[in-house]
């Protein structure tokens, strides 16, 4: 049996060597709690709208998963024995702030959805969508899928995305 070195397959096959690691599935990624900002009792929309990103690993509950804070440098270290908090404020007027009616905020680890947007179809699209603003660490966009804004399904671009955004290939 000839052994070649992944090292040495990397070097010639760059791009089939990133598709095998994609193709893992890494069933530890975070624990994602999600804690609503104001006084509004927190809706299970959230929850399951934010779950489509679940198939990468991550667990999303509204419950305190007893886990330490994720270090901010989780993404690049593969840290995932952590919970990320993600805080959703819904603000009156958005739009007219910020010419969004959704937005993530990375700085608080904050999304916020304009009080207005209450389609749930609508609020499912920007509640993954910003959920995954916030857990890939990027402001980059997909043509279709989760990072999209108008799909509540995981896209091979959307794993792609996570691919380069996250250290240990989900
Ligand atoms: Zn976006």
């Amino acid at each position: 049996m000839v052994r070649v070195s992944a090292k040495k397959i990397a070097k010639i096959f760059p791009s089939l060597v990133a598709l095998g690691a994609c193709a893992e599935s890494r069933p530890d990624a975070p624990a994602v709690r999600l804690v609503m900002a104001d006084d509004s009792p927190p809706l299970v929309a959230y929850v399951s709208a934010a779950r489509a990103w679940s198939p990468l690993g991550f667990v999303f509950s509204f419950d305190a998963s007893g886990l330490p804070p994720c270090a901010p440098r989780w993404r690049e270290t593969g840290e995932a024995e952590c919970e990320l908090t993600i805080n959703i404020v819904r603000p009156p007027g958005l739009m007219e702030t910020h010419g969004t009616s959704a937005l993530a905020d990375h700085r608080t680890q904050t999304i916020a959805i304009d009080r207005r947007k209450t389609h749930p179809l609508l609020l499912a699209y920007a509640t993954a969508h910003e959920v995954g603003h916030l857990i890939l660490g990027t402001g980059e966009h997909t043509r279709r899928g989760l990072m999209s804004g108008w799909n509540l399904s995981l896209s091979e671009e959307d794993r792609e995305l996570a691919c380069r955004q996250i250290a240990i290939c989900l």
